[in-house]
């Protein structure tokens, strides 16, 4: 870290909610796959944001986007349209299906939204979610996610959320009862926070004929796995399903920050004005940046994703110190027998960034628009510290 980022840091450090166990590393630039510090050290980033910077850094045509909008209009409120907003809901709904979009700023945010609307379209309270699911962390999504550790000190909790485990279909049949007052399961297509750990397309077809008898939504939570992060648009196309409510946010805007909720057509009509809403949702330079990051999700970013998880899951599989490789797409992880956390700090001081996934689980997100040399690279980091 450069002198000057230190005595900044040093001066506000106590200024800032410790809510993060930060590294003492200052980002200040981004390029592509490659991110820089304070002290002009560049680092390959397979972190992404944390599934965020989808398309990389400074990608042209979502730079592009959001400075033609920052040059127009920044925000007029949503007492009014705006056309980034509605091309964004028209992009977004020809991907699936007819469906109708609600905007806001983040990945909790979108799930609250789709808990409130599940709960208006059924007229039922109940959620049924999944143990080590991670929806966000405010209280709706807090109280369906099933991570109890993240609960302490902040209950009560939002009543009427059961837990099933993950793949195991008898669990889920237990859970979901009594049913009649079932409004939603809830479930994420991997379980990202929760171990990088992909959900069984027999299970979640069983999910979704469950929520279809009992009269219940199928919501997907696609703020990690979604936006071509798997291969797919939506990691949910792999899996056999038509979820009635998704959710989205992270890769949405390439690094600015907006969410979205896409209801389908006979959920969406429950849903009036003064039902829900949100200041910043779909604010017109998040929503041009949007715009772009859809329209670049095409067949060869997709086939690109393939390729690369390919690469990138045979690599991590030929390393001794790898358990078991997990995820899908470029959604993936290495089991190790060790601390992951200290696998994470070893890699950042040789210029490789990636990101725990639990205490043993070490998690790769690079761009999708990774190259096959940057993988390449990115196992010789890792064989070197994992040797
Ligand atoms: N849902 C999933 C699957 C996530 O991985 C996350 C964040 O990691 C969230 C929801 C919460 O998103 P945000 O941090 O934008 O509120």
């Amino acid at each position: 870290m450069s002198e000057a980022g230190r005595s900044l840091l040093e001066a506000s450090r106590a200024t800032v909610l410790p809510t993060y166990a930060r590294a003492d590393v200052t980002i200040v630039r981004g390029e592509g796959c490659r991110v820089w510090d304070d002290e002009g050290s560049s680092y390959l980033d397979f972190v992404g944001g944390i599934a965020v910077v989808g398309l990389g850094h400074l990608h042209p045509a979502v730079t592009a986007a959001a400075h033609a909008q920052l040059d127009r209009l920044w925000h007029a409120s949503n007492l009014y349209w705006t056309e980034p907003m509605l091309r964004l809901a028209g992009l977004l709904s020809e991907r699936m299906g007819g469906a109708q979009a609600f905007f806001c700023n983040s990945g909790a945010e979108a799930n609250e939204a789709a808990l409130k609307v599940a709960r208006k379209a059924t007229g039922r309270t109940r959620i049924v979610a999944l143990e080590g699911g991670f929806h966000g962390r405010t209280l709706g999504a807090l109280s369906a996610t099933g991570q109890p550790g993240k609960w302490e000190g902040f209950g009560p909790l939002v009543p009427g959320v059961s837990f099933a485990r993950p793949n195991d279909v008898e669990s889920l049949e237990a859970a979901v009862a009594p049913a009649s007052e079932l409004a939603t399961i809830l479930l994420e297509p991997v379980l990202g926070e929760g171990g990088v750990l992909p959900l069984e397309a027999e299970f979640v077809r069983s999910a979704a004929e469950i929520a279809r008898e009992v009269g219940a939504l199928l919501t997907v939570d696609e703020v990690q796995a979604g936006l071509g992060r798997t291969g797919t648009f939506f990691a949910y196309e792999q899996l056999g399903i038509e979820p009635d409510l998704v959710t989205l946010a992270k890769g949405l805007g390439n690094g600015l920050p907006i969410g979205a909720l896409l209801a389908r057509e006979g959920v969406a009509e429950a849903i009036g004005p003064g039902d829900h809403g949100s200041t910043f949702g779909g604010n017109p330079v998040a929503s041009a940046a949007a715009c772009a990051v859809v329209e670049a999700i095409d067949d060869a970013l997709l086939e690109n994703v393939a390729a690369r998880g390919k690469q990138l899951a045979t690599g991590l599989s030929e390393l001794g110190a790898v358990r078991e490789v997990r995820g899908r797409g470029l959604l993936l992880a290495g089991v190790l027998d060790g601390d992951a956390g200290a696998v994470v700090e070893a890699c950042r001081e040789r210029g490789l960034l990636v990101v725990t996934a639990g205490p043993d689980v070490l998690r790769l997100l690079p761009p999708l628009v990774v190259s096959e040399a940057e993988v390449e690279e990115a196992l010789a980091v890792l064989r070197e510290v994992l040797s």
